[in-house]
C-alpha cells in the first residue's frame, strides 16, 4: 500500500518528531510503544536498537507498521497535526526500524529459565502468538492449538494482500517461534477435536484467542443463492491463491457493509478486475467502521459508497442478479429506519461485510461455563474469565475494538497475568 522508506527519507521524517515529554502519540498507541524513544534512536543510526523498543511491547511491530489505522491511533495523536497538519509519518518510521529485524533474522529477546508449566493457547491469531512470544520470554512452554492449516489467523487469512506482500505475515511469525518453548499443532480445533475442560485438566493455564469465525448474515431470502458471497472467506481463498488472476472477479460487485472488510474487499475486487465496485452502508460516513482515510483510499481506487440505505430482497434467478434498497435515516430514537424510499443495483456479485461473531462450533463446548456478552467473551482488566485458570483476548473478547494491535496487546496482558498467577499459586506450595 505504500513503500518503504529509505535511509534519507527516514531521517527527514524523524528529525520532524518534537520528541513530547508526554508523547500522545504513545498513549493513543494501544500496546504503549515509547514512539519519540524509537524515533530518536532512528535519528542516531541505531536501527536494531529502536526495533527493540518497538518489538519489546508489540512483538507485531512489524505487521502493525503496515495494517494500523495510524490515522486513528498515534498519528491522530502527534501533536504536528496542530502546527502543520500533517502527522510524522510513525507507521512508516516503525517499519524503517524493523524491517531489517526480520530481513536478517536479529534475534532480540531470549527464553526466559525454564518454569517446567505448560500453557494452552487456543487459535495462533495476534493474540495467541502474542501470548506465546511473551510466556517464552517468561520462561513457560505454550502449545498452540490452531484450527487453520498455518499460524496467523486474520494477519495470514483476512488482511488485504496490499497491505502485507511478501509473506510477511509467515515470516514474522518464524521470527516469533525462533525464541523456543512455543509448540504448535494445526488443523485443530476447540470443540471439535478437544474441549475447554479437557485443557483445564491437562495444561497449567489455558488462553482462549479463537477470533471470530462466522459472519452474520443479511437475513435476507435466498442468501446461499450462487454469488452471494461471505467477504471474510473470499478474502482468505485471495490471500492463499498462488495466482491471484485465477480467482474469479464479477463485473459489477456490490459491497454491504461498513468496516475495514467492506473497504478491503471492495478495493481488492476492484484492483482483481472488476468493472464497477459499490460500497452500500445504512448510515453516514462517520458512522463507518472504516477510517476516513479508508473511505477515501476506496474512492480514489474506483469504488463508489452509498449511504443511508439497507439492503431488502436479493434479485435472484439462477445466481444472484442485484439487490433492492431502501433510503434510511435516523429515528428519534437514533434507530436506523426505512425511509420507504427504494432504488435497486444490478449486480453479478455480492459480498456481505457486516460484521463476525463468535463460531457456534467453537463454543459448542464452553458457552454454558464462560460469562458471555454479546455472543463474546467476558473478561476482566487482567483479560482473565469467568472461569479459574483460563484466560481470554483478542477479537473473541467483549468489548474489543478488532484490530491486530489490540489482540497482540491482549495476549501480551494475559501472558504477564498468568505468569503472576502461575508464580504466586508455586509459592502456596
Ligand atoms: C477482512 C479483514 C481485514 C482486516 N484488516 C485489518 C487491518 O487492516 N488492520 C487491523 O489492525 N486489523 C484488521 N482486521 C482485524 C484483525 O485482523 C483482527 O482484529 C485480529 O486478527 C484479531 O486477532 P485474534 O488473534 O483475536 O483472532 P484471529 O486473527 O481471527 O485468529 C484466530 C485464530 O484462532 C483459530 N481458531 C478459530 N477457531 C478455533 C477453534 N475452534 N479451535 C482452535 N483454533 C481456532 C484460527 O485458526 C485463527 O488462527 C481485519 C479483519 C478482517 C476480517
Ligand atoms: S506526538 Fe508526534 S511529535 Fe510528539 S513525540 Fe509523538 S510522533 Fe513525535
Amino acid at each position: 500500500m505504500h513503500p518503504p522508506l529509505g535511509r534519507s527519507e527516514a531521517l527527514i521524517e524523524a528529525d520532524r518528531c518534537y520528541f513530547c515529554f508526554d508523547a500522545p502519540c504513545t498513549t493513543a498507541c494501544p500496546t504503549g510503544i515509547d514512539i519519540p524513544g524509537f524515533i530518536q534512536r532512528i535519528r542516531s543510526d541505531n536501527l536494531t536498537g529502536s526495533a527493540h523498543t518497538i518489538l519489546r511491547e508489540n512483538i507485531m511491530g512489524g505487521m502493525c507498521a503496515r495494517v494500523c489505522p495510524t490515522e486513528v491511533l498515534c498519528e491522530e495523536a502527534c501533536v504536528r497535526n496542530t502546527h502543520e497538519d500533517k502527522p510524522v509519518n510513525i507507521g512508516l518510521l516503525q517499519r524503517y526500524a524493523t524491517d531489517p529485524v526480520f530481513d536478517e533474522n536479529i534475534a532480540l529477546f531470549e527464553r526466559g529459565p525454564e518454569s517446567g508449566k505448560r500453557i494452552a493457547i487456543v487459535g495462533g491469531g495476534p493474540a495467541g502468538l502474542s501470548c506465546a512470544h511473551r510466556l517464552s520470554m517468561l520462561g513457560h512452554t505454550s502449545v498452540i492449538l490452531n484450527r487453520d492449516e498455518k499460524l496467523g489467523g486474520l494477519n495470514e487469512y483476512g488482511i488485504a494482500a496490499y497491505k502485507t506482500v511478501n509473506n510477511f505475515a509467515q515470516r514474522e511469525i518464524e521470527y516469533i517461534r525462533s525464541i523456543g518453548g512455543i509448540e504448535v499443532q494445526n488443523s485443530v480445533s476447540l470443540g471439535e477435536d478437544f474441549t475447554l475442560s479437557e485443557l483445564q485438566d491437562e495444561y497449567d493455564a489455558v488462553f482462549l484467542a479463537f477470533g471470530l469465525g462466522s459472519v452474520n448474515d443479511l437475513g435476507l431470502a435466498n442468501e446461499d443463492v450462487e454469488g452471494v458471497l461471505n467477504a471474510v472467506d473470499y478474502i482468505a481463498d485471495l490471500r492463499q491463491a498462488e495466482n491471484k488472476g485465477d480467482l474469479p472477479v464479477g463485473e459489477r460487485v456490490v459491497v454491504i457493509g461498513g468496516g475495514m472488510t467492506a473497504i478491503d474487499i471492495a478495493v481488492q475486487t476492484k484492483r482483481l478486475g472488476a468493472e464497477h465496485v459499490d460500497i452500500v452502508y445504512r448510515r453516514g460516513p462517520e458512522h463507518m467502521g472504516a477510517s476516513r482515510y479508508e473511505q477515501e483510499f476506496a474512492q480514489t481506487s474506483g469504488v463508489t459508497i452509498h449511504h443511508w440505505a439497507k439492503p431488502t430482497k436479493l434479485m435472484t434467478g439462477e445466481r444472484v442478479a442485484g439487490v433492492d434498497f431502501e433510503q434510511t435515516t435516523l429515528d428519534k430514537d437514533g434507530k436506523v429506519t426505512g425511509t420507504g424510499e427504494c432504488f435497486s443495483m444490478n449486480a453479478d456479485i455480492v459480498f456481505k461485510a457486516i460484521g463476525q461473531t463468535v463460531s457456534g462450533k467453537t463454543l459448542g463446548t464452553v458457552t454454558a461455563t464462560l460469562e458471555m456478552r454479546h455472543g463474546k467473551i467476558v473478561t476482566d482488566d487482567d483479560r482473565r474469565t469467568s472461569l479459574p485458570g483460563v484466560w481470554a483476548g483478542g477479537d473473541c473478547v467483549y468489548g474489543g475494538d478488532d484490530l491486530t494491535v489490540s489482540a497482540v496487546q491482549d495476549g501480551k496482558i494475559a501472558a504477564l497475568a498468568i505468569d503472576k498467577y502461575l508464580r504466586e499459586e508455586s509459592n502456596n506450595g
